[in-house]
């Protein structure tokens, strides 16, 4: 069988050279005459990794040197914690901003450390859209929280809110890498790896030094970012293996030409979906114009009672992973950063077919 376009939702679809890269190396990696998953990660052999993994990303995404980067494990959902656990020390309060199921999470798990305020929700329409942002805070918070891209429903903010004498906090881990941000507007960045840096075990944390070493005393050290800023993510074993494969990732990304470029492709594989959904009356994007992520577009067909015709047709067309998520229904297209343009041109095609044949 070959290779399919896959529009998982995560863990997604990977570099292919990337992966071929990684197969030649898995037994000896370069002059090392072991594997990296053979490596003490206290051997220079891995520091060596892990510096030029965390180099990159630093060059990608311009990260400025008063921010730590952190490679952790736990996934996005144990920064829901550790962010409270960090940074609401002040106020005891935070601000978050509920755009669905992700953002909903980290507030169940906010409000475990201390009080959330709920600035703003688009849970009445089913999370279909962004909604209204106020421009000032109701009570001093220690930070608001962001999810910049919400994985399941497919809306995405393209411009970051900004409130006085406070930092924001973004969930990036279904855009990371995909288009710019200018560090600069958040205080923390978090993201699992598995959509758009690597694989699924890592996970990403951009935070600003001035955030770090303010966790109250009986925090337990694998939730202090103090404890890992220190140890340059090794207090204990780190991902070895997860943090070399994102280097692969972030060193293809560089050859790609970097973030500005992968999201100039990144907007015409999303402008080319969108469009035929625009323009077909047998299919609909749940998602309106200004609102649209350029990651996860959810989509409809005019009849509900073909979508298991239209996922089985596309799977042995080799388009698989489309099915929605059970929230929205339909369907999914996720159009991560190693997507390629091809595989979006597959599917539109498979979909204009499949419209004039059942439509
Ligand atoms: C996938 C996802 C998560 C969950 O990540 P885990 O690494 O599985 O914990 C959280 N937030 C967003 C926006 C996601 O897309």
């Amino acid at each position: 069988m070959s290779r399919v376009y896959n529009f998982s939702a995560g863990p997604s679809v990977f570099p292919v050279s990337v992966l071929q890269q990684a197969a030649e190396e898995m037994v000896e990696h370069r002059e090392h005459g072991m594997s990296v998953l053979e490596m003490s990660h206290r051997s220079k052999m891995f520091t060596d990794i892990l510096a030029d993994t965390k180099t990159r990303l630093r060059r990608l995404m311009a990260i400025p040197d008063d921010y730590h980067v952190l490679f952790l494990q736990g996934g996005a959902y144990t920064q829901f914690s550790m962010v409270p656990v960090n940074l609401m020390t002040q106020h005891r309060r935070a601000a978050y901003i509920n755009t669905g199921s992700w953002s909903k999470k980290a507030m169940v798990e906010a409000r475990k450390v201390g009080e959330v305020v709920e600035i703003a929700s688009s849970a009445d329409a089913g999370f279909s859209y962004l909604p209204e942002l106020p421009d000032s805070l109701p009570s001093a918070c220690d930070y608001v929280h962001i999810t910049s891209n919400n994985t399941i429903y497919g809306t995405a903010f393209s411009n970051m809110p900004h409130y006085e004498s406070t930092t924001l906090v973004a969930d990036m881990s279904s855009n990371i890498l995909s288009q710019a941000y200018d560090i600069n507007q958040f205080g923390l960045i978090y993201a699992g790896a598995q959509k758009n840096a690597g694989p699924s075990g890592l996970t990403i944390v951009i935070v600003h030094r001035d955030l770090v070493g303010k966790a109250p005393a009986n925090t337990p050290s694998m939730l202090d970012y103090a404890i890992h800023a220190k140890a340059d993510s090794c207090h204990n074993t780190p991902p070895c293996y997860a943090i070399y494969l994102a280097g692969l990732v972030f060193a293809w990304l560089e050859d790609q030409g970097g973030v500005p470029a992968i999201e100039a492709l990144n907007r015409r594989k999303a402008a080319l979906l969108y469009n035929t959904l625009d323009q077909s009356a047998f299919f609909r994007a749940t998602v309106a114009e200004p609102h649209r992520s350029l990651m996860n577009i959810p989509f409809l067909l005019a009849d509900d009672g073909l979508n298991d015709t239209f996922l089985k047709q596309a799977a042995d067309a080799g388009l698989v992973n489309l099915k929605g998520h059970r929230s929205v229904g339909g369907m999914r297209a996720s159009l991560y950063n190693a997507m390629p343009e091809a595989g979006v041109q597959a599917l539109v095609d498979f979909m204009q077919e499949f419209e004039r044949t059942h439509g």
